[in-house]
């Protein structure tokens, strides 16, 4: 009878396991392989793209098997958590040769790596973070009005932070917290099953690379933690300690060596840094452009000349969380300009910033306890990186090619002076651990098959390090002389000229004589094999010292594993300083990034006060001007921006399509957040006063994809705006409305600009871009709207854009003229010019005071689209008979059927009678 194949010692070893990791992939090792079995094999074999066997196929109820070989192994674990599936790692956790034959080698699970807990972080990305977050909600403890605390860890980079959310009134999820959310884009969430019901779907649509990860309450207990690592009070209930307390709990869960040293918990408040909402980072295509997600053409793009990942990711952090606070930024700008006033030094400087690698990443390898000679041989270099960054940064000092740069800013920091500023540290020196990675290991480490327990990868622990491993080694090197002298010996006793010493990695060392020969074997040669055209020999002697050679090696092996083990806590026990020094070092190459882009591109350090002003002179685009080449005849064309909350708190652009209305608005946005992260700016000069957010919002941007009418979602982050602006924000708004009828669009338009104007001490700094004409009538009745529009040039029939900013309403709008290069029949042509004058005639009531500034009595009617542009008119003047006829004009009209070009001419002609009524 057939024996079943799921019955083995090995399958209820294996079951056994699973057992504690039912919700993970489990990675069984044997051998050189991890083999997945049962439901695991045949899920993941399909997602690795690898065969799907089975095991014991002679047997009953075969088991379904995959694998992969340990040394692929990183890649497909990692593909598998990116993929959101948790990943179980079972290793061999004694010498298969103790077990040998006698009993099942003891195994168990060393590491669970989970979507946002990515155990190799070598293959990511070097400017992005792979964050893990967990959140509680104040709702959940039944405080309606309780905060929510969010905490983030960075597995990779070890940074570890934490926030609390005050509640905002609302049910629910605080605003606040699912912006942060979304800014911080973690790959998996830690949550409790009831915030996960919250969430789902509202991260569903707008973070569907977040994977939802439902831990249970008591995992939120702060003193049930498994670690407390500094910065950590398991004392504290408050929201944010108790979201870290959650993440310190998965970590010890999944990767309990992890905790040994914990990155320091650091607090920060969302009010300490600008607030860039979701909406503004795409539209302003800050980190990926909108073509292809790519970062091509991103602000990051042009400003990231970092020499190391370290940098490039603060440098990313920087633009990510733009400061508020005069005085940091100051300290930051003091920092960009001490490196651009010395341009060889920064160069030297750079140089030795590139050999110091990503630090943060090669120390989060080098500690794991699966860390290879090769990883720790890279945590080496970059430590000996190190003192030669410090020494050009000391040299800095006393370089006399600073060259002093033109600064309007007052500063404690002496532009051109001798001593570093305060934003500028060096990166401490653990040079006790470089140098005892320089004396354990060898030059170049190999990397040894992670957790592996063969004897055959040794070598690479330095000689002289560890007396006893010497001793070891000589006896095997004399044994193997031995051997080596072996075969001319034995060639010369027995007189057979072939003789050969072989090796087999299995069978061992023997004498190899050719069967003609076999007449001439002497008496105590003992047969060990018998192959087609030779046999195998060996004899006492040899035996004796292949057994002294192989159990050196193996001892020697046994002690290299020891030696690596020793050194990676002695590494782990420095976590903490090695992470200080990165942190310095992150800093120094984020500075010099900045620095770098501004000497290369003409940058000025930016005057940032807590003013309410902005005031730019020659402003550019960096990234349509980095397109367009310099500043010349065809290139980029600058312009001014002046905006005071007391005078010109709007400044409503007019003017035709392609005149560069959108790009002079993210322009003064880019330059306001870049002046803000501590980077000097694309201008002649500038003065910023500090902008608490930044809100943009573009007109008719396309995301149905999320199943929303792209009208539907201009309307919602316009109200987002209203709700959210302060005195502090600067808007953006690039051609709302447009998403709906001509009347629909403009009215709510002039509804937004008036609200933002009139709404007591609101006052937020605004760019309105409209191609709404009617809109600059505003600044007649508004005191703090001012019109500005792009200067154009008609050539007869022909328009030439001249991009340069004026102040004005535009007097035309020059869409006819673009509509008959676009090649429009004349006769329409000639009909829209006719309409286009009726329209304008209507614009004024005979008091010269626009009509749709007017107030209507009364609320205002239903959603019908008419209904909008009838309020608009001047209900009160109207008399009975006329006023019942046009609205009966009105309701019969359909306003589905109806094309906004139609609905212009209606409201023209409606408009011109009602003109005409009031008149007496
Ligand atoms: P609008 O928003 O008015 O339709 P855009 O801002 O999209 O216009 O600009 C249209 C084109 O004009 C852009 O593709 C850009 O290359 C160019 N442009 C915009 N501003 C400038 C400028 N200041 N100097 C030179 N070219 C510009």
């Amino acid at each position: 009878m057939k024996s079943s194949a799921r019955d083995t010692p090995m399958m209820r070893q294996y079951r056994a396991i699973k057992t504690d990791h039912p919700d993970a992939i489990l990675c069984y090792r044997m051998g050189d392989f991890y083999e997945l079995f049962l439901a695991d094999a045949e899920l993941a074999a399909p997602l690795l793209d690898i065969t799907l066997t089975s095991r014991d196929k002679d047997k009953v109820d075969p088991v379904p098997m995959c694998g992969f070989p340990v040394h692929a192994a990183d890649q497909h674990i990692k593909r598998l958590a990116e993929l959101g599936h948790k990943v179980a790692i079972c290793e061999q956790v004694e010498d298969p040769k103790a077990a040998a034959g006698k009993r099942l080698v003891k195994r168990e699970v060393v590491e669970v790596v989970t979507p946002g807990l990515v155990g190799d972080p070598s293959g990511l990305e070097a400017a992005s973070e792979v964050a893990i977050a967990a959140v509680t909600l104040g709702m959940e403890r039944g405080e309606g009005g309780g905060a929510s605390g969010l905490a983030i860890l960075e597995a990779s980079t070890g940074d570890f932070r934490t926030t609390s959310i005050a509640a905002d009134g609302g049910k629910g999820v605080p605003g606040l917290l699912l912006d942060e959310l979304l800014r911080v884009a973690p790959r998996e969430l830690l949550c409790s099953g009831e915030v996960a019901e919250l969430l789902s779907s509202l991260l569903e649509s707008r973070m569907p690379e977040t994977v939802i990860t439902r831990v249970d309450r008591a995992s939120f207990e702060p003193d049930l933690a498994p670690a407390q690592p500094e910065g950590f009070d398991p004392a504290d209930s408050g929201a944010e300690i108790r979201a870290a307390a959650a993440l310190i709990s998965y970590l010890g869960i999944n990767q309990p060596f992890a905790l040994a040293h914990a990155p320091r918990l650091r607090g920060y408040r969302l009010g300490d840094t600008m607030l860039l909402d979701e909406a503004t980072r795409t539209h302003l295509e800050l980190f990926q452009n909108n073509e292809d997600r790519g970062r091509r053409g991103t602000l990051l793009e042009s400003i990231d000349w970092s020499s190391s990942p370290l940098g490039a990711r603060r440098v990313a952090q920087w633009m990510r969380y733009p400061l508020l606070l005069p005085e940091e930024i100051r300290d930051r700008q003091d920092g960009v300009a001490y490196l651009a006033e010395r341009d060889r030094p920064r160069a030297k400087l750079r140089d030795a910033l590139r050999l110091v690698r990503d630090l943060e990443r090669i120390l989060t390898r080098a500690v794991r306890p699966t860390t290879t000679p090769r990883d720790l041989g890279a945590l080496r270099s970059s430590l000996l990186a190190l003192p030669k960054v410090c020494d050009t940064l000391v040299e800095t000092c006393s370089s006399s090619s600073a060259e002093s740069l033109p600064s309007s800013e007052e500063t404690d920091w002496i532009p051109g002076s001798q001593s570093l500023p305060r934003a500028i540290t060096l990166p401490e020196l653990p040079q006790d651990l470089a140098q005892l990675l320089s004396e354990a290991l060898i030059d170049d480490p190999p990397t040894v098959a992670r957790g592996s327990r063969g004897a055959n990868e040794t070598g690479y622990i330095r000689a002289g390090f560890r007396p006893e491993l010497d001793v070891l080694r000589d006896g095997a090197a004399k044994g193997r002389e031995w051997i080596a002298g072996l075969e001319a010996k034995e060639r010369d006793r027995t007189g057979i000229a072939n003789l050969k010493v072989k090796y087999h990695p299995v069978h061992g060392y023997s004498l190899e004589v050719s069967k003609t020969q076999l007449a001439r074997v002497p008496e105590d040669y003992e047969r060990k094999q018998t192959l087609a055209n030779v046999e195998r020999f060996t004899t006492p002697e040899l035996s004796e010292v292949q057994g002294e050679v192989m159990g050196a090696n193996e001892r020697a092996a046994a002690m290299e594993r020891e030696v690596l083990e020793s050194v990676r806590v002695a590494v782990a026990r420095e976590a903490a300083r090695v992470r200080r020094a990165a942190d310095a070092v992150a800093n120094l190459d984020a500075l010099a990034s900045l620095a770098e882009v501004a000497r290369r591109e003409g940058w000025v350090r930016p005057i940032v006060d807590d003013g309410d002003r902005l005031e730019i002179r020659s402003g550019r685009h960096p990234v349509v001007e980095a397109m367009l080449g310099r500043v010349g005849s065809e290139g980029f064309v600058p312009n001014d921006s002046d905006l005071d909350a007391g005078d010109t708190q709007i400044l409503l652009l007019t003017g035709p399509n392609m005149s560069g209305k959108s790009t002079y608005l993210r322009q003064v946005a880019l330059i306001v957040l870049l002046a803000q992260m501590g980077s000097f700016v694309p201008a002649e000069s500038a003065r910023i006063g500090v902008v608490d957010r930044i809100f943009t919002r573009v007109g008719a941007s396309d995301r149905l994809s999320r199943g929303e009418s792209t009208f539907m979602v201009e309307m919602r982050e316009t109200a987002e705006i209203l709700a959210g602006a302060s005195r502090r924000s600067l808007i953006i708004l690039d051609e709302i409305g447009r998403g709906t009828s001509t009347f629909d669009g403009l009215s709510i338009a002039w509804a937004v600009v008036e609200y933002l104007h009139d709404t007591p001490g609101l006052s937020a700094r605004t760019l309105f871009a409209t191609h709404y004409h009617e809109l600059t009538d505003l600044a007649r009745t508004k005191s703090r709207v001012k019109n500005g529009h792009f200067e154009a040039k008609e050539w007869g029939e022909e328009v030439v854009f001249l991009r340069r900013l004026v102040t004005g309403g535009a007097s035309r709008s020059y869409g006819i003229q673009v509509a008959r290069l676009a090649g429009l029949p004349d006769k329409v042509i000639s009909r829209a010019r006719q309409i286009l004058k009726n329209l304008e005639g209507g614009e004024l009531d005979p008091q010269g005071v626009p009509r749709l500034a007017r107030e209507a009595e009364g609320a205002a009617g239903g959603a019908d689209q008419l209904a909008f542009a009838l309020d608009a008119l001047d209900a009160p003047s109207r008399r009975a008979g006329e006023e019942d006829e046009i609205l009966g004009e009105l309701r019969a009209l359909d306003a589905n059927e109806t094309t906004p070009m139609e609905a212009l001419q209606i409201l023209g002609r409606l408009s011109k009678r009602l003109g005409e009524v009031d008149e007496p």
